[in-house]
């Protein structure tokens, strides 16, 4: 059984060094588990912050200790009543490719409903997040301009599709010409802006949004949400998503404060985790899976083949390298 550990907590962006991978028995399931083998690992930006020691929402990855995180195996052997031999499941045993479940670790999932790799995006954790960020918190309204910082990552193209559902004007901010091109021609965005190529981002957006920024869904904070900032209308709200831009930098780096902006405008800024919402995930995933089956959702995925290419695909997330949802598939069902 292949597993990937955390050798080292990484100091800047995690290299070789950080990862591990060994080499173990496969268990025997016990009483009310069942053993999987994993089909398709989630990479995702939270997983940087869960490699170092510190306080967060969530405990750290232990040192030596199997990665964790989503992803979809497969039955292959049950001593629960609750799980048959070929059951499709989602939990959250991470990168390795056999793993023993306690019944109550895992869900099923209905492989005739989506392809099975949705639970893992737009259906599952990254879905949910763009819903409840952007509904609950950015309240967009007909005619509102939306702006969207990572827009054509699994979180952001989620978000801007919703927001066009709800009829608002939507601005993506992306780092390629390939994400520009996918987020105007495939998803109907109004805007894009490639942050990489730009000179001058404030005036490109001033650009893009002639009537202001009602709404920003911040996924990398830094100079891109900075230079948002100076375009923010009165009453404006911020979903404060995520900060990649900061997740890998030894240092705090401190931009503009952000204070007297927000009382000049009215503005309500607010940071959330999807957790926050857990009693409402089959409200959202409902919801979106019928955007999706009315075709007004549409998704990209970006999948990495093979085991052992599981670190680069989730450092392929700092570099930029993934459209959509990254993950990596392990084993064909
Ligand atoms: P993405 O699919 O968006 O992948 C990450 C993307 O971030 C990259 O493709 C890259 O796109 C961009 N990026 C990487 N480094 C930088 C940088 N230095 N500056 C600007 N952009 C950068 O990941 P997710 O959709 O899974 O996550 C998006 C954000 O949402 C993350 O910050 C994540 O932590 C957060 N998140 C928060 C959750 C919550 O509950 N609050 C839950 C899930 C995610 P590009 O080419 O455009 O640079």
């Amino acid at each position: 059984n292949k597993q990937i550990i955390l050798a080292e907590r990484p100091k800047g962006l995690p290299d070789s060094e950080t990862f591990k991978f060994v080499d173990s028995n496969v268990k025997e399931p016990e009483e009310n588990q069942v053993l999987v083998r994993t089909l398709y690992v989630s990479v995702d930006p939270y997983m940087r912050g869960r490699m170092i020691d510190a306080k967060s929402y969530i405990e750290p990855f232990q040192l030596n200790g199997v990665i964790e995180g989503g992803s979809i195996g497969e039955v292959i052997e049950s001593k629960s009543d609750k799980f048959q031999q070929g059951d499709i499941i989602i939990g959250n045993f991470g990168w390795q490719e056999y793993y023993c479940a306690n019944e109550k670790e895992i869900r099923k999932i209905d492989p005739s409903l989506a392809p099975i790799t949705t639970h893992l995006g737009i259906l599952g954790m990254t879905g949910l997040t763009a819903y409840f960020g952007l509904l609950d918190i950015g309240q967009p309204k007909e005619g509102d301009t939306v702006v969207i910082s990572g827009a054509a990552g699994a979180v952001g193209s989620v978000v801007g599709q919703i927001a066009r559902i709800k009829g608002a004007r939507v601005v993506g901010i992306a780092g390629s010409e390939d994400k520009i091109e996918f987020l105007k021609q495939e998803l109907n965005f109004d805007e894009a802006i490639n942050y990489r190529t730009t000179n001058n981002i404030k005036i490109e957006l001033a650009n893009a949004c002639p009537n202001g920024v009602d709404v920003y869904f911040d996924n990398v904070g830094g100079e891109i949400s900075d230079a948002v900032f100076t375009q923010l209308n009165r009453h404006a709200r911020i979903t404060v998503c995520g900060s990649i831009s900061s997740y890998n930098l030894k240092e705090i780096d401190i931009g503009p404060r952000v204070q007297t902006t927000l009382i000049k405008k009215s503005a309500l800024m607010k940071g959330f985790t999807v957790g926050d919402y857990s009693t409402r995930f089959t409200e959202g995933a409902t919801q979106l899976g019928k955007w999706l089956q009315e075709g007004k959702l549409t998704y990209r995925e970006t999948i990495e083949e093979g085991f052992e290419n599981i670190p680069n695909a989730f450092l392929d997330l700092f570099k930029g390298n993934n459209i959509g949802k990254q993950l990596v598939k392990v084993a064909n069902r």
